[in-house]
């Protein structure tokens, strides 16, 4: 069964950043309309308590001043010795209890005729019985104490009326500031989260990025990064992980191109271009500080011969083989190159000819006394023969030129051997005529 396998990119900037504003409106636009309704409760009652609630506490006011002025008339009654007096209060009782704003009101309009009822009855007895008053006066009392209790539900009327409407504002204010408070907390958790994820996944990121890119370098470590989780971060991580990849194997084919410039391809010693470059600046090193240095010339002896016997190949191992042997038996500071053919050049820093001719007579030895094999099986023994210039003092074409002299001496005078090159040609300490060959004629000075 074909399994299905999801390459997760990660996210893309612009949709995160689109969604989370998307997120963010459609919030911030539910809060608004969660608080709306209450903001308008607030604006309607307001409305309600100037229109409508205001002039109803007013015509309470009116109507319990109109009670209150019932009571004062009636009161004046009371108090009133003649027919005028009373004639006059009963006139302005009786405007006062079919006044519009007590009429409106069915208990007051229903105290006010009983009142009105009441002292009109009085006021005729009174004509006719000086007693009427002192008779009626406690009936009087109870009629004003209920007059007075009504003046006090009306005004308490109009002022529950304005508490009724202040208390819904209240309650609407305090529910519209309970709503907001949650919103600011809303929008401030949801600001922290993502100013927290912001540097999460895109500050942290761009700044190991950009320590990635300072860092970046074929001699440091690939760069290391944890997975974005933004799609763009993480083509730059991938593109940075590539950059040092190929950094790395741009290094490498460098190394190997100049492996490849520097080497002879046959024996993998340094070729001659090299050789006299690295050469020429080690002898400007060295005569700067004045130390001894010296340079060799070798060609391997009859070497045509063995091409000849044994053929090219032959001859090719032979040369392997050989410069196996030198790089076995020279030190690692000793420059050495395939100069040609089967010629070698040599370049002993830190160390006088003399001292170089017992490295070189080494060699030799080791040459003249190890046998090499073939590739069919054969095995043969090569020697060499070699000559050395003190460089100390001289130009590295003048050394080698001396070098090549002495070692020209050294095929002249039967091969296998070490000549150092001066004004009369030395030989090295000690060189031993090859094993059965002409070659062994002991060079004397
Ligand atoms: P001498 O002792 O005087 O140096 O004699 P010789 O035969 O070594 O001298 P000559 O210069 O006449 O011969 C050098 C030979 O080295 C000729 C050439 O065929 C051979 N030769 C040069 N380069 C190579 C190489 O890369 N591979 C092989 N197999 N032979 C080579
Ligand atoms: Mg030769
Ligand atoms: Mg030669």
């Amino acid at each position: 069964m074909a399994s299905i396998q999801l390459h997760f990119k990660g996210f893309r900037t612009g949709s995160t950043f689109g969604v989370f504003a998307g997120v963010f409106i459609f919030s911030f636009g539910l809060m608004i309309g969660l608080i709306w309704p209450d903001q308008q409760r607030v604006i309607d009652t307001a409305n309600q308590l100037q229109d409508r609630t205001v002039p109803e506490i007013i015509r309470y006011q009116r109507l319990a001043r109109s009670l209150d002025q019932l009571r004062q008339e009636g009161q004046r009654v009371f108090a009133g010795s003649t027919p005028e007096e009373w004639q006059q209060s009963m006139f302005v009782i009786t405007l006062v209890a079919s006044h519009p704003s007590v009429l409106e009101h069915p208990e007051a309009a229903r105290r006010a005729r009983e009142v009105e009822r009441f002292l009109d009855g009085v006021v005729r007895e009174a004509t006719s019985d000086p007693n009427a008053f002192d008779n009626r006066i406690e009936e009087w009392h109870r009629q004003s104490a209920l007059l007075g209790s009504l003046v006090d539900d009306v005004s308490l009327q109009g002022v529950n009326l304005a508490n009724s409407d202040l208390n819904n504002i209240a309650a609407a204010i305090q529910l519209a500031r309970f709503k907001f408070n949650l919103t600011m907390i809303v929008v401030g958790v949801y600001l922290l989260l993502f100013l927290l994820l912001l540097r999460l996944h895109l500050i942290k990121p761009l700044q190991h990025i950009d320590q990635a890119l300072a860092n970046l370098g074929v001699d440091q470590p690939a760069p290391n990064f944890r997975s974005a989780a933004m799609s763009e971060i993480r083509s730059v991580q991938e593109a940075i992980g590539k950059l040092h990849g190929s950094l790395a194997e741009n290094e490498a084919a460098r190394q190997a191109l100049e492996a490849l410039a520097n080497r002879d391809s046959l024996t993998g010693l340094y070729n001659r271009r090299h050789f006299m470059a690295a050469a020429e600046a080690e002898l400007h090193r060295s005569q700067r500080y004045h130390r001894p240095v010296a340079i060799g010339m070798a060609d391997l002896d009859h070497f045509k011969d063995l091409n000849d016997t044994y053929g090219h190949a032959a001859g090719d191992a032979v040369l392997c083989a050989f410069a196996v042997l030198l790089q076995e038996t020279l030190r690692r500071s000793d420059l050495v190159c395939r100069y040609g053919g089967e010629e070698f050049a040599f370049f002993f820093p830190e160390i006088s000819v003399a001292d170089a001719a017992v490295l070189a007579e080494r060699c030799r030895a080791a040459c003249a006394s190890n046998d090499i094999e073939l590739p069919n099986g054969h095995k043969v023994r090569v020697t060499f023969s070699m000559g050395l210039a003190d460089a100390s003092e001289s130009t590295l074409e003048a050394a080698i030129n001396r070098a090549d002299k002495a070692l020209y001496e050294a095929k002249r005078r039967g091969r296998n051997r070490v000549l150092i090159s001066g004004d009369r040609w030395m030989p090295s300490e000690q060189n031993p005529p090859p094993p059965g060959t002409d070659d062994g004629e002991k060079t004397q000075a």
